[in-house]
């Protein structure tokens, strides 16, 4: 199974990511990041490799395991 790494502290909240997984596997996380915003988490599951969470991400922070 696929997963995948997000460098938290340089998430803006954008939340792009959040809204174009099609299997809802990223998640808005409780606490702030270096930049004081809520940032996201990958909450495990059945995660494909897509990679649409990396593609829409403006700031080029998600890396795909495959
Ligand atoms: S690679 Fe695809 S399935 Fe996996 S977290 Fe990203 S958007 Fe979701
Ligand atoms: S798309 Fe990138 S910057 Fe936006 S919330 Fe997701 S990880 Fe953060």
């Amino acid at each position: 199974m696929a997963k995948i790494r997000i460098d938290k502290q340089r998430c803006k909240g954008c939340y792009l990511c959040v809204v174009n997984c099609p299997n809802n596997l990223i998640k808005i996380a409780k606490d702030l990041n270096s930049k004081g915003v809520k940032s996201v988490y990958f909450s495990g599951g059945k995660c494909t490799g897509c990679a649409m969470c990396a593609l829409v991400c403006p700031e080029c922070i998600i890396e795909v395991y495959r």
